[in-house]
């Protein structure tokens, strides 16, 4: 039972319009155009021309100029344009196929917490987790940190100097950085009248009244 395959037509290869440059030389576009219609219904060429034929790609008819007669398309683009759409098709199934969620993954993660003794079954991913709210210390440390912590000592922030001067360094700015004039300047009362149609004001009014109320507030 052979199937015959649909014919889709993409943009033409060098092949297929060097192909067609043979049968369309010197005539005007209008006659040009019955032309390839015919070319394209397979009026016109020599059908027992084993070197003629479609391309996989654009659709278009080509000769084959490769010696063994092998190639499937018109030109090296169209061949590169195919591999592509294949591979993409294959990489697809692929994934249907297989969801990257596996069961390992899902092993990989998994807490008992029902249980009255948790536990993970990863133990390095129990670590991953643990270290972000339970950083390890150096043990010989310890009853140092532990002290700090009872003065009172926390950690200063990348912008508090550290050498009692009260330069601050800002991430982003230089460190010598000066700041240049101050300029004021004001928009006039038409300014969005001017810029914006009637239509995209009337927008942004209605945008602004909707979600005025979805700020997250930090304070
Ligand atoms: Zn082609």
């Amino acid at each position: 039972m052979g199937e015959k395959k649909q014919l889709i037509y993409r943009q033409p290869g060098e092949g297929a319009i060097d192909f067609a440059k043979d049968f369309t030389d010197g005539l005007t576009q209008p006659q040009a155009l019955f032309v390839i219609t015919d070319l394209l219904a397979g009026k016109l060429h020599d059908i027992s021309d084993k070197r003629i034929k479609r391309c996989d790609w654009c659709g278009y008819l080509y000769r084959d100029k490769t010696k063994p007669n092998s190639a499937k398309t018109c030109c090296r683009p169209c061949k590169y344009a195919k591999d592509n759409h294949a591979k993409a098709i294959k990489k697809a199934d692929k994934a249907l196929a297989k969801p990257k969620s596996s069961a390992k993954d899902s092993m990989y993660t998994y807490y008992a917490g029902h249980l009255e003794y948790p536990y993970y079954i990863s133990e390095h991913y129990m670590l991953k987790r643990a270290h972000s709210y339970e950083t390890p210390f150096a043990p010989d440390k310890l009853a140092l940190i532990d002290a700090a912590k009872q003065r009172g000592y926390k950690r200063k922030g990348n912008a508090t100097p550290t050498d009692g001067s009260d330069k601050v360094h800002v991430r982003g700015i230089r460190h010598k950085h000066s700041y240049g004039e101050v300029e004021v300047s004001q928009l006039e009362s038409d300014y969005f009248e001017r810029t914006y149609s009637e239509r995209h004001l009337k927008m942004e009014r209605w945008r602004a009244q909707q979600f005025k109320c979805s700020k997250k507030m930090h304070i």
